[in-house]
């Protein structure tokens, strides 16, 4: 039975990316950080028949991400935060730009480096890093500046991370879910988190590519 281990499964496209692993067959490690919340997400769950376990998990806490001593198969980098919608480039505080770069980018970074080798002596993994449009170059606004350039940098962890797994069965993707009905994206998001999961599962979940030349 594959491992899957979810960031920011607690609530939102996280949690129901829990549960369509689970109804996949995975063994699910639903994380967060808010211990009551992991637990009863994971109870839920669990009801369904799913095997999920709660993990708390604070991605950017080093220390707990180096301490990890279970063999990940499929790892999903989806928590994030978003700080400062309306923050312009030119004063938004450093703290902004710090945490989100800790949580978005610093944290599934330390993820991969911490459980990607280990996908790679086994010669299979998925990992997707939870994206966003903010964070695409081509057409970036004045939109949220430090979840912007947080994601922006994630992408480019994307390929970096890619180009490692490459030829070893170890697949990295990042995806954009669109704008979703959760905290983060609000009620007034078109879309539903069945639909915000839809690709990343598949990304998780995908077989494996023909190697070419
Ligand atoms: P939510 O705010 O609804 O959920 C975020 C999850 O991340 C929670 O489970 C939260 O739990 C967890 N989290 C936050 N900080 C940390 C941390 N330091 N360590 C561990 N867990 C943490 O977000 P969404 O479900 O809307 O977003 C999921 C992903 O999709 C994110 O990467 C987001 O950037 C991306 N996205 C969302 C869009 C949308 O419209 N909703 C649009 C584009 C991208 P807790 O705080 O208890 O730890």
């Amino acid at each position: 039975m594959r491992t899957a281990l979810v960031t920011g499964g607690s609530r939102g496209i996280g949690l129901e990316v829990c549960r369509r692993l689970g109804t996949l067959g995975l063994r699910v490690l639903l994380s967060a950080r808010d211990r009551q919340a992991v637990e009863q997400a994971a109870d839920l769950l669990r009801r369904d028949g799913a095997q999920v376990e709660p993990v708390i998990l604070d991605v950017t806490d080093e220390r707990a991400i180096r301490s990890l001593s279970v063999d990940v198969d499929v790892l999903v980098n989806n928590a994030a935060v978003l700080l400062g919608e309306d923050d312009s480039v030119l004063t938004a505080p450093p703290e902004h730009f710090r945490r989100s770069m800790e949580t978005n980018a610093y944290g599934p970074l330390g993820l991969c480096q911490a459980l990607m080798p280990g996908m790679l002596r086994r010669r299979y993994g998925r990992i997707v890093n939870v994206s966003s449009g903010a964070g695409q170059l081509a057409g970036m606004t004045d939109y949220a500046p430090t979840y912007s350039v947080s994601k922006a940098a994630l992408n480019a962890l994307t390929l970096l991370l890619a180009h490692a797994g490459r030829g070893r069965n170890v697949l990295v993707n990042a995806v954009d879910p669109g704008w979703v009905r959760t905290d983060m994206g609000g009620a007034s998001a078109p879309r539903s988190v069945g639909e915000g999961a839809d690709t990343i599962v598949w990304c998780a979940h995908r077989p494996a590519e023909r190697e070419h030349g």
